[in-house]
This record gives structure tokens, sequence and C-alpha cells, in this order.
């Protein structure tokens, strides 16, 4: 085990706290965290490893960082190690150690500056890939290395692992993309690549050139000539001359065990003007890999393969869906496929290419067909089947689960077949099943074998199979650690380089390094241990009788929650703030975090608690999380737990108590809504004394007065139905604020010639659910699914108005009943109608086409939403402009609470506000977002279906 790893929940020593107060006195702006929930989000990353850290400074600047850097250098600190964290997207525990941890994600993240004519950027290390890229858009050029985690992995992390992936073969891999950096050592001074060195830095620099001068012969000789070369501690292009030291090219690779890098040079590179993407299908993964050197010949940017196991699961996700019926097979035919892509300038070349491709592949043994995605969304979807690959082999078999160790293995080209067969033969001698898929043009595979690492058996396996895999690499020539980096893993480092390249890179560490704070134990050591493969605890991956708890041990961190994009609906708190506290990752480790000191009855429980409290309160409940999120943990679901059990010992904020009261007197509202009105006001200043504001009034119709046949839920069997019946469902917040809303999904559906009947319900539980109040939440939910079981005997579609309703009975009313009857979001039914063809009228007229948004939750939870909405208004003959965008900021009560009003507010303006501006009116299909637009702007929103129904009746 490695040293000093302290208890998890160990109280914080004085010492740590006198660290952050001298922080604060030497003029540190960023943000100082060790609280439990801070530290048990920084202790994973996409490893099999858990490693609490004692404290996470994130810095505003580089200043900030020469003041850490200068604090910790006193005495009294300079025994705690220092690492740096990106996006935490490490498959190694690259980012984990104990001590501090200095996350350069949360403010470090701006372009400092562009020069577009020369061709290069410089950018602070927490910049992540994706924003990179779309600020510098307009620009024309584009940062090449690509990785799966583009949307969420910082360029600090991938200089740091020298990432790569799609097109690296042409493009190169980040050090073959980088011009130079800054970098910041102990006593806080640093030192700038683009700059003559500062004097103090002379000495340094002449033992890193006998070091390179000693090593680099070596490490020629024992490294493979590939495209994807060897890199970290590169004494080969650190040393291009006898007379040329280019010291930076150390630290590309070398996972921050030699100083924290503060400032990137990149080399842009012109975009390509147009693409293509060829997908070929073989009868076998043995097929499809034979046929990689023969299509390499023509020459793309990239080819990808994929086994039968990743297409099955992700035809079943149906990201499948474009391609032809044939290559996409049915049941349990075991297709695997070579994605193939070209780019190029001229449209006519490229079409030459793919045809001579496709002429090619099919007399291929094996092949079954081919097909070509000639525009970007059709391309961007299938390529969304690779990056979505790991995601979709993180799904879990029983208590095992694929786990990163042996994930990415490359060897030369020609080896590949007999590697493949090697590896094979490893794991089936272990009895496991696995999925393979990869970049085989430059020889690397992504092997995921499922193991339960909380069992001895599976974590001897564990080191059998790395011990196997990383010797039948060596011997096919290839190298172990082809794309993720080595973290834990750099414990092969000596073996591979041999004596004299890993002196050469303890004499490096050192100069860099003295006293071996950087990222310690990992990669290289002088007078340390450094850690081997099992010497780190394992995460906990299953919970041991935690009934309901059980989705905050499955969390893998494979951190697809900390999306940047704003038109992506996860995690809204997150990208509020870019703490990783308040994302689904961070969430779901307290939780887990809270579990396991509740089991061991751990004597600092409480503070746990508070903590975890404090990591859940932020979260708008959108659940997103529960449909975007490969291994579906459901921050809501785990957080309405949590709140019953927590507050079983804490008294609840009044606030709490009234959210629950408003939809529950909903009903009564609605009866008694004139009085209600008059009592607005009033009911106004007492919501403010509790904490909620800008609360909807209530409408002035109320569901009797929309013009359309209303039933309670027990009167439904004396009503006259027929065939073209649909029975609306109302919700408590619509019903009793926005019935104009449920008047025109009636409107709509009268003027398409349907019988809608407004159906009335038993009180809602949806705010019991979010406040932890499980009781009521089961009694509520069990009376309402009662009612929709009495309504779905009529055999008549059911429709809800609001979407969060809708998927409420999806998700969370599982939680209470195995079963629950089926209701259909209004563009579901209609999208279905359609299809059935059913005859519509069309509209004559429109005026304008409107902006469509969806609500968040319905765009992760029914992701099709948008492109039905716009089938139906295109069916109909209405121009309309369906709109991504990303959650508005409301999400229930969320919106209404004092509290959380700069969250809100952030989240409406980086996401909304844009699509906005301009607009007079818009079309939002959730009941929260109209009301958010209605709050915070001049724009008015409506249901699509007032749209529907006036064009219907103009038409
Ligand atoms: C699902 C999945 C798919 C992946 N696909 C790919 C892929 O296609 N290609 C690929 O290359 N990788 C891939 N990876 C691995 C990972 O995304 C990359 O290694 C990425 O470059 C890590 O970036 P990060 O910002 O998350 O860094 P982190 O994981 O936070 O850190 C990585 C290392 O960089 C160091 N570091 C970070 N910032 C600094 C700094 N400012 N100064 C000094 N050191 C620093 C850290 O100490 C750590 O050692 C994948 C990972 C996952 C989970």
């Amino acid at each position: 085990m490695i040293q000093s790893v302290r208890p998890l929940t160990a109280p914080l020593p004085a010492e740590l706290a006198n660290f952050a107060a001298a922080l604060v006195e030497a003029g540190f702006a960023g943000d100082v965290a060790s609280d439990h929930a801070a530290r048990a989000a920084m202790a994973t990353d996409n490893s099999v490893y858990e490693l609490e850290p004692d404290i996470i400074v994130a810095p505003k600047s580089a200043a900030d960082v020469e003041i850490l850097m200068a604090v910790a250098d006193r005495p009294a600190f300079r025994h705690l190690a220092v690492t740096a964290r990106g996006g935490g997207t490490g498959t190694n525990g690259q980012s984990l150690n104990r001590g501090i941890i200095v996350n350069f994600q949360r403010f470090m993240t701006g372009i400092l500056e562009l020069n577009a004519a020369e061709g290069w950027v410089d950018v602070e290390p927490g910049l992540v890939l994706d924003e990179l890229n779309g600020l510098i858009a307009h620009t024309g050029l584009f940062f090449a290395p690509n990785t799966s985690t583009s949307n969420r992995c910082t360029i600090g992390g991938m200089i740091s692992t020298d990432a790569s992936g799609k097109g690296s073969r042409v493009y190169g891999k980040t050090s073959d993309n980088a011009l130079g950096l800054d970098v910041t050592l102990s006593g806080g001074r640093t030192i700038r690549s683009l700059e003559p060195p500062p004097a103090w830095a002379q000495s340094m620099l002449d033992d890193i050139a006998d070091a390179c001068d000693a090593g680099r012969q070596a490490l020629i000789d024992n490294t493979p000539r590939i495209s994807r070369r060897f890199t970290g501690y590169d004494l080969e292009r650190a040393r291009p001359a006898p007379d040329r030291l280019e010291w930076w090219r150390l630290l590309l690779g070398a996972e921050g065990t030699l100083g924290l890098v503060t400032k990137i040079r990149l080399k842009l590179t012109p975009k390509p003007a147009h693409k293509r993407l060829v997908v070929v299908a073989f009868d076998s993964f043995g097929a499809a890999l034979a046929a990689g050197e023969p299509i390499l010949a023509h020459a793309p940017l990239a080819i990808e393969i994929m086994d039968d196991w990743v297409q099955r699961l992700a035809r079943d996700a149906r990201l499948m869906d474009s391609l032809p019926l044939a290559l996409r097979g049915h049941g349990e035919a075991r297709i695997s496929y070579l994605f193939i892509e070209f780019v190029g300038e001229a449209e006519d070349a490229l079409e030459d290419l793919v045809a001579r491709l496709i002429a090619d592949a099919a007399r291929l043994p094996g092949a079954i067909g081919s097909y070509c995605a000639r525009d970007e969304a059709d391309s961007a979807k299938l390529w969304s089947t690779r990056a979505a690959a790991v995601g979709l082999l993180g799904k879990r078999e029983g208590a095992r689960r694929p786990v990163a160790f042996v994930e990415d293995c490359v060897v030369p080209v020609e080896n590949l077949v007999a590697f493949v067969d090697g590896f094979d033969a490893i794991l089936k001698g272990h009895g496991l099943r696995y999925g393979i898929y990869g970049h085989i043009d430059v020889g690397c595979l992504h092997v995921r074998p499922a193991l339960d690492l909380d069992d001895r058996a599976d974590q001897a396996t564990f080191q059998a199979i790395s011990d196997a895999v990383y010797a039948l690499c060596k011997r096919h020539g290839g190298i172990f650690w082809g794309e993720h980096g080595k973290g834990i893993r750099g414990a092969y480092l000596p073996d591979y380089v041999g004596p004299v390249a890993y002196a050469a890179f303890q004499r490096i560490k050192h100069a860099f390094d003295p006293l071996e704070r950087f990222n310690p134990g990992k990669l290289v050591t002088v007078s340390r241990r450094p850690i081997g493969i099992v010497d780190l605890p394992f995460r906990q991956g299953n919970a041991v009788d935690a009934p309901g708890f059980e989705k905050a041990f499955h969390c893998n961190g494979n951190a697809s929650c900390l999306t940047y994009s704003k038109t992506v609906p996860i995690c809204p708190s997150f990208k509020a703030t870019r703490d990783l506290r308040q994302s689904p990752k961070g969430r779901a480790e307290a939780v887990r975090k809270w579990r396991q000191a509740q089991e061991a009855n751990d004597p600092d429980l409480a503070a746990i608690g508070r903590d975890t409290y404090a990591a859940l309160d932020s979260c708008l409940g959108c659940n997103a999380c529960g449909s975007a999120c490969p291994a579906h943990v459901s921050v809501p679901a785990l957080k309405s737990r949590f709140l019953a059990a927590y507050h079983t010992g804490h008294r609840r904020p009044l606030r709490d108590h009234a959210a629950v009261a408003v939809e529950a007197m909903a009903p009564m509202l609605a009866a008694l809504r004139p009085l209600a009105r008059r009592l607005t006001p009033m009911a106004g200043v007492m919501a403010r004394a509790l904490g909620l504001i800008d609360l909807p009034a209530i409408s002035e119709r109320g569901l009797r007065q929309l013009g359309h046949p209303v039933a309670r839920h027990t009167e439904i069997g004396t009503v006259a139905t027929d065939e073209k019946t649909v029975l609306v469902l109302e919700d408590a917040f619509t019903a009793t604020f926005d019935t104009a809303a449920v008047g025109a999904v009636c409107d709509g559906l009268a003027a398409l010639g349907y019988r809608p009947i407004l159906v009335t319900l038993p009180p809602g539980s949806k705010a019991a659910h979010v406040k932890g109040m499980r009781k009521r939440f089961a009694r509520l939910a069990a009376r309402q699914i009662d009612a929709l079981t009495e309504l779905e005997k009529t055999g008549r579609p059911m429709i809800g108005v609001d979407p969060a309703f809708v998927l409420m009975t999806r998700a969370e009313f599982r939680e209470v009943a195995p079963s629950v009857p089926k209701i259909l979001l209004v563009q579901e039914f209609l999208r279905q109608r359609l299809a059935a063809g059913d005859p519509w009228p069309k509209a004559l007229a429109a005026a304008g086409a409107p902006r469509l948004m969806v609500h968040c939750t319905e765009a992760s939870a029914a992701p099709q939403a948008l492109r039905q909405w716009q089938e139906v208004f295109a069916a109909l003959g209405l121009p309309v402009r369906p709109t991504p965008t990303g959650c508005c900021g409301m999400a229930g009560l969320f919106g209404h609470e004092q509290r959380q009003q700069t969250v809100s507010r952030t989240l409406f303006d980086a996401s909304w506000a844009p699509a906005l501006a301009g607009e007079a009116a818009v079309l939002a299909s959730g009941f929260s977002c109209r009301c958010q637009v209605e709050r915070l702007s001049e724009t008015t929103a409506l249901h699509p279906m007032a749209a529907i129904a006036a064009g219907l009746k103009t038409g």
C-alpha cells in the first residue's frame, strides 16, 4: 500500500487549515476547499482507483499558481504533494494523489492570445478542447488532436498525457501540435519555453541536457518507431541536436510529475473543407481487422474498428439508425464495422476516393456492404457511436463492470491480428467477456474486460491480465500506453525503457522536482517508492446493503456529465459553477462516501452528511443525468433518498414544506380560482418570507372554461369515448398556473381532428420526491398510478401536457411500482398518428417561423423531441425553427428559490437568452421554461400546440 494514505474521513489536520489561511494571506485569489464533498469528488477519475486528497485549490491565474507554490514551499508545508487536475478524465489514476490537488478546470479556462495569421493560440491549461475549437471556429482553424472526451478534457490534461485520437496518423498527437509552455516549479518559480531562461534555471537546464545525452540513445533503442510514438520524458525530441535543448518537450506526457503547466502555445490547423465517412460492415471482427491494412492504402484520415459487442450496444442505443437495415443487422447477427473518414478540399476528389474505397471494400473477405455519410449531422451521429463506445461498454453486468487498465495498447499495424489473437487468449483464459474498438490505422485497440474489483479473486485477475498484456504488447513491438497515458501503469516504465533511459528520467525528475512533490509515486521516482498497480485502494463498485443508493456506487468517473456544451442539458449546476462538487459525478461520490461512512459508523458521519447535503442542495432536479449518464446515475433519485435519511436527524427548512404545500393545494386553488387570485398578493408576501420569489400567478381561466370536456379520473368510466378520443392529463402546475397551455394542447388536438377529454388526476407528487418526503411521495405516486391504471382501461391514448410530469411517470414512479401505464408526450402522440397516416388538415399561411425549444429533461430523456416536433410542424406546412438549448435555470421550484438566483440566472443567460434575442415570441414545451422566459426576458413563450391551433385556424 502507498504510504500514509489517510483514512477516507479523517478530520482535516490543523496544518492544512494553516495552509489554507496562509494562501489567502499571501493573496491567492482562487478557491480553496477541503470539505468532504470536494475531497470525495477529487478522489476518483475514470480509473479503478480511489485516493482522497487533503485539500483542493483552484487558482484563478498563473500568478495564483506562483503564490500557491511559494506558500507550499514554506517548511511547514513542504511535505505536501502537489498534483494538477484538469477534467479528471484520466483512465489510470493520473490526477489522483493525496496532499494538494490543483484544479485547473474551474477558473483557468481562457484563451490568452490568438494569432490566426501565424496559426497559433496561447491558452490557459483548464480550457476544454471543444470550448477551444468553438471559440476559434471563426478563423477556419482548429486544434487537431481529437479525444473521445473532447467535451470535457482540458488542454492541460491533453498536454500532460499527450492525448490523441481519431486522425492522429495525419494530424499527430498533442505533442506534435504543441509549440511551447510555461511551467511553475517549487518556490513559485516559472520557466517559459518561449522566452530566454531565467538565471536561476541555468544549472537545472544543464543537468537536464546532460541527462538527455545520457539516456537518449537507450530510449531510442528501446521504443518502437511507430506513429503513436512513446512520449513523456521524451529525451529524443527534447535534445534534437547536441547543441539544442527543448526542455519543455519533456513535460509532454509527463502527467504533472515535473511541474504545473500554466500556459500552453498550440499549433492550429486549417479545417478541411469537406468530409466523408464510409462505414463498411463485415461478418466478423477478424474480417474487419484484416481489412485494416488494405484499406490503409486508400490513405484515409482515420480507420476505426468496432466489434460486434459494441455494435449491438450501439444499435440498441439507436445510434446506428441512419445505416441501411442490412448493415445494422438484427437479433444476434454478429456484425463488425470499419469507420473510414476522408477529408479534403475538393468534393469531386473526395467522391472519387469514396467510390474507389467502396468498390475495393466489396471485394474484401467477409464484407457485407458499405454506407457513405455525406452530411455533417449524419456523420456526427455515426461518429458519436465511437465516442459513446466507452460509455456503452460501461454498462454493468451484475457486479462486474468493464474496467480500464489494458485499454489502449498500440502495436505496429502489421502485428495487429496476431496481437488480438494473443489478447483474446489471455482474456478467454480467465473466462472473461469483453468488447473491442479502436483506431486500427495506428494499431491502437481499446479493450475493457469486465471485473468486480470489490472481489479479491478479480483483483488478482486484474494484476495477472495487466502483466500478461504488458508482456504481449512488448513482444509485438508495441506500446502499452498508446493513448490514455500511464498513471499508475507507469509502474511498468523502468522495465519498458530499460535501466539507462530510466536513470536519465530520474535525473530529469530530480532536476525539475528535487523534493518529489509533483504527482509523487507516478511514472518516475527517485527516492520514493513507486506506486504499483494494486497498491492503491480500488473504488468500491457495488453497494453493500444500501437499497436505493446502488447507483452512487456505479459512477465510473467517465465524466460525460461534465460536458461544457451549452446546448446539452447535463449538468446545469456544474455548467453554472464549474465546481465538481456540483456535478452528477461529484454528488454521486459524496453520497457514496456518506453511505460508506454510515456503514462504518464513522465518527465524522455528521460532517460528511452536512457536506453531502450542501453538494445536493444545488441540484436542479432536471434528471438529465438519469438518462445521459452512461451508468444511469440519477442524482435526483439519490438526493430524494438522501434527504429522507438526512431529515430523520435534521429539521426541515420551512421552504420544503411550502414547496410540497403548493403542489398539494393546487386542486383546491383551482377550485377556488377567483378567490385564490384575489389572495395572490398576500401569498406572494408569504412566499417571499419563505425565500420563494416570482411565483407564477394563478391562471384566470379554469380547466372547465377551456371549451373542452373535463372529467375527473374517477368518472372516466361514465364518459363516452370513441376512436378519436384522446385523454389529456393535467398536472398540478399547468392546471393551476398555465391553463392557457392546457387549452392550447386541447385546441391543437381538436384542430387536427381528435376529441380531447381533459382528465384531472389526484394531487401530484413531484415536490415530495424532490424534497425527499419519501412516504408522502410513495403514497401520492401510488394514487396517481392507480388513477392511470383505471384510465388505461379505456384503451384511449393518454398524453400529458407537461413533459416534466410525463417523464416523471417514466422515471421516479418506477421507484414505487415496477410497471406504470404509458403516458405519451404531446409530440410522441402526434408523431405516432402521423406515421399511422391520420388525415390532417394543412395550414395555408403562417406568420413567420418561431423558434421551438424543448424542456431539458425532455431533451435528455426523450432525445427525439425536437425532431418529432419538427416533423409534425412540417407535415402541417407550418414553419418552425427547432432550437437546441440546455437548462433554462428554472427546473420546477429551483428558479423561484431566492438563494438559487445566481445559478438560475447564469444558466438562463448562457443557454436560453441568446436564443431569445430579437424574438417576440417562441414556442417552449415546458411549463418551467415558459415561466422562466416570462420572468427573465421580454419574449413571450407559448406551448407549441398554440402555434398549431392558430396555424390551422388561419389555414
Ligand atoms: C470515456 C473516455 C474516453 C477517452 N478517450 C480518449 C481518447 O480518445 N484519446 C485520448 O488521448 N485520451 C482519451 N481518454 C483519456 C483522457 O480523456 C485523456 O487522457 C485526457 O487528455 C485527460 O485530460 P483531463 O483534462 O481530463 O486531464 P486529467 O485526467 O485531469 O489529468 C491528466 C494528467 O494531466 C495532468 N495535468 C492536468 N493539468 C495539468 C497542468 N496544468 N499541469 C501539469 N499537469 C497537468 C494531471 O496531473 C494528470 O496526471 C479517454 C478517457 C475517457 C474517460
